[in-house]
Formats: structure tokens, C-alpha cells, sequence
């Protein structure tokens, strides 16, 4: 791989640390390495970093500070509201709707909650990724207490209608949790418009460092969160352990950076995307997925009829693009947001996922589809 330009096209699996994220982070690594949670001065210092991050993350996402709670990621945040809600509301309800198409951190915590007692009916889409809003509503009985579906898919970037199915679901006296892990920092969220109960997303998606999340949990909705983490009681309770203040107070200034650059990096990501996709369209056998919906401005996923998935991915070696979600994508399965929108686990096996980022160029693009079109012809060519 020496002398070869390596490209990144897959900023929604994760992105760089942004080079002011980092030199706010490294003091509290060091000089400023109090425990949030001491009453003396390095505690002190640790803890008012930590209420700045926060007030940073609500303002990005149209919050209050006190409605933020930090967890480890969006994945411990999805399993805490989850658990912690129907564990809380166990004389409400006992039934939650959820779309097929969810990311596993919310599948696959459903997964256990049907084996503690909980009844999941999971919705389907149709080709493009829709879900069908009449069987949403048909869907809601009086044992439903809760919904949860995602703003923006992590694999084909399509945008559910939110702020509707927070009418419907409303209107039921039903709660709305939302995973807009995806979303934030793509395209403006305001959680308060939107209407939603309970939302998560993660650091390391808007170039702030692993490990750390946010959890929301709206002061009007009136919830019951059930504690499922149990220790020193930081967080209100619902996330005990030491705050990672380093983390923390990366999160934040990636929040403040994510907010002064999102207009621009949307129109410059939209256009970068629209030449991509009309290049790879003049491919033999290329379709681009979810092409007609609502989507994220930086996601592209395409599906190359009649061809290898994983010897294109192996010529492609120089370029980072992604097959399913990377949550698993060292254990080939075909994906399930691709199989639920009807592919075959051929055509899945052989959908990629372009995702561009603050750090893309025109220039890049061009090698990769110039890259990715050669690799398509000889493969296509190879007589078996
Ligand atoms: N939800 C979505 C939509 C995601 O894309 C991801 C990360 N791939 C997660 C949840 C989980 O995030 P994390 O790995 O940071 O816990």
C-alpha cells in the first residue's frame, strides 16, 4: 500500500478527531485530570468542563443541559432508555413497535426485552426503506407504550418522517424514542421540534473521540427511567462510573464545531454526491439504493448487479468504503436493513456504502469512482 493515496469514504462508520477537538482534550488527560465528582479544585475544574460539554451537545441538538445524560456511546445510551423505560413502565404497557430496519444497538436490545416479557412488533419497508405510516397507527394497541425508530438510517441514509410519526405516536399517548446517531451533525436536529421523548447518538460520528454519548431525555415528557447501571450514582443515577472527561469535553467542542460548519459541509457534501451518483448510475448494472427518499446530504448506497462483493471490495484496496453496517463487517452477513428493503442475500452481498465526510475532496471522489468503475468492468469481464 506504500506510495498509494488512501481514500476515506466512510465517515458514517466513524470520522477523524478534528484537530480542535484534540487540543481541547489533551489537558484533562494531563494537567487537568480531576474526577468530576471530587469537591476540591482538580474535581472542580473536571466537573465545569464537563457542564460546558453538555451545554454545548443540547444546544446542537435543540435541548436543555439538564435533559443530557453522558454515557460510553449511543449503543449503552440505546440499551439504558430502552431497558431503563420498560423496566420503569411496566404498569403502562408492555408492547413496542420498532422498524425492521433499526440499528442492532436497538435491535438487538429489543431481542432481550422479548425475552424478559416485552412483545416487539417490528415494521417493514418497503423498497426504498419507508416505513408505511397507516400500519404504524394500526399497530398501536393500548398495551403500546413505546416506538422506536431511528431519524436517519446508518446504511442507506434514508430520513423517516419523524416529526408525523411523533403526531401519531403522541396522539396514542404513546412515547417516541429516536436514535439520530446518524443524523447529528449531517443535517440541523432539533429534538424539541421534533417532538421526541428519548433520543441517543455518539462522540465519534460528529470528529469527537470513541467512547462517548449522549443520552436525551425530555424534562416535558414526564418519564420514568429505571436505573440499569448501578455505582456511584453520577448522572442522575442512570450512568454511574467516572465521568471520561477528556472524552467529554471533546464531545463538546465537536458539538461547537459540528454547529459553525454544518450549513457549508451540507451543500458541499450534496453536490459532491450528486456527481457520484451520476457517475456510478452510467455504470452497467448499478443502482443506487433508497435514490427516491428523504436522505442524509453524505450517503450513497449502490447496488452492482451480478458481481462479487468481496473481490470488488479487495480491488478496491487503497479505498475505504463499507459492505453492511461495520458493526459486523468482519463476519460477511448480508445486511438486514439491505434484506428488509427486499434485496436477495446476493444483491445485499454486493451493495456498498459510500459515505462522504468533512474531510472529503472533489478530487477523491473522482479517484474512487474512476477506481470503482475499473474494478466493476474487469470484473464484469471475467469469464467463470
Ligand atoms: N445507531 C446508529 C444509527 C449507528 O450508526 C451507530 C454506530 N454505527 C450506533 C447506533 C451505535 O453507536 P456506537 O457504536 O457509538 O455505540
Amino acid at each position: 500500500m506504500e506510495n498509494k493515496k488512501l481514500i476515506y469514504l466512510d465517515y458514517n462508520a466513524t470520522t477523524p478527531v478534528d484537530q480542535s477537538v484534540m487540543d481541547a482534550m489533551i489537558p484533562y488527560f494531563t494537567t487537568m485530570f480531576g474526577n468530576a465528582s471530587s469537591d476540591h479544585f482538580f474535581g472542580w475544574d473536571a466537573d465545569e468542563a464537563v457542564e460546558r460539554s453538555r451545554a454545548s451537545i443540547a444546544t446542537l441538538v435543540g435541548c436543555k443541559s439538564n435533559e443530557i445524560t453522558f454515557t460510553s456511546g449511543a449503543t449503552e445510551a440505546a440499551n439504558i432508555s430502552l431497558y431503563g423505560f420498560c423496566e420503569g413502565n411496566k404498569d403502562k404497557g408492555n408492547h413496542i413497535i420498532t422498524v425492521s430496519t433499526e440499528h442492532n444497538s436497538v435491535l438487538k436490545t429489543m431481542e432481550a426485552l422479548e425475552s424478559k416479557g416485552f412483545t416487539v412488533t417490528y415494521l417493514n419497508v418497503d423498497s426504498e426503506g419507508n416505513i408505511n405510516i397507516d400500519e404504524l397507527r394500526d399497530n398501536i394497541t393500548d398495551r403500546t407504550f413505546l416506538v422506536a425508530i431511528m431519524l436517519a438510517n446508518n446504511e442507506t441514509g434514508l430520513l423517516h418522517p419523524i416529526k408525523e410519526i411523533a403526531n401519531i405516536v403522541h396522539s396514542k399517548g404513546v412515547k417516541l424514542l429516536c436514535d439520530i446517531t446518524q443524523a447529528v451533525g449531517k443535517i440541523p436536529v432539533n429534538l424539541k421540534e421534533l417532538e421526541i421523548d428519548l433520543a441517543f447518538f455518539s462522540s465519534h460520528k460528529i470528529y469527537g473521540p470513541k467512547g462517548v454519548g449522549a443520552l436525551f431525555i425530555n424534562n416535558g415528557s414526564q418519564l420514568t427511567i429505571k436505573t440499569v447501571i448501578f455505582g456511584g450514582g453520577q448522572e442522575g443515577g442512570l450512568r454511574s462510573g467516572t465521568l471520561n472527561v477528556p472524552a467529554i469535553v471533546g464531545f463538546g467542542i465537536a458539538a461547537e464545531k459540528a454547529m459553525e460548519v454544518m450549513e457549508d459541509q451540507m451543500l458541499r457534501t450534496a453536490k459532491t454526491r450528486e456527481y457520484l451518483e451520476s457517475e456510478l448510475k452510467q455504470i452497467e448494472g448499478v443502482t443506487i439504493i433508497s435514490e427516491n427518499s428523504k436522505r442524509l446530504p453524505n450517503t450513497t448506497n449502490f447496488s452492482v448487479e451480478n458481481i462479487d462483493g468481496t473481490k470488488l471490495l479487495r480491488r478496491l484496496n487503497t479505498i475505504a468504503i463499507s459492505r453492511g453496517s461495520a458493526c459486523h463487517s468482519n463476519t460477511v452477513q448480508p445486511s438486514h436493513v439491505l434484506k428488509a428493503m427486499g434485496l436477495t442475500d446476493n444483491e445485499a452481498l454486493s451493495s456498498f456504502r459510500i459515505s462522504l465526510g468533512r474531510n472529503t475532496n472533489f478530487d477523491e471522489v473522482e479517484i474512487a469512482v474512476k477506481s470503482i468503475k475499473e474494478s466493476i468492468n474487469s470484473l464484469q469481464n471475467v469469464i467463470v
